[in-house]
């Protein structure tokens, strides 16, 4: 669902922010940035727990939308 939503990732050792799609980040381990040429570690569980946190605020609201709607 969210394989198309595009994560900013910044360099640690420069600070170029790189965007990239979660799909990508998903099969991806590391990369390399263009500007300074340090590799950065894309940590998947730092990355990706935020976005599992937004599914679950999604599917609360779905939630809280559906009782609202049974209340009349
Ligand atoms: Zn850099």
């Amino acid at each position: 669902m969210f394989n198309k939503a595009e994560l900013t990732v910044p360099c640690p050792d420069c600070g170029q922010k790189h965007t990239k799609t979660i799909g990508w980040i998903q099969t991806h381990d590391q990369f390399t940035c263009e500007r300074c040429g340090e590799r950065i570690h894309l940590d998947h569980d730092h990355l990706l727990a935020g976005l599992e946190k937004l599914d679950k605020t999604i599917a609360d609201l779905r939630k809280s939308l559906g009782s609202f709607g049974k209340k009349r």
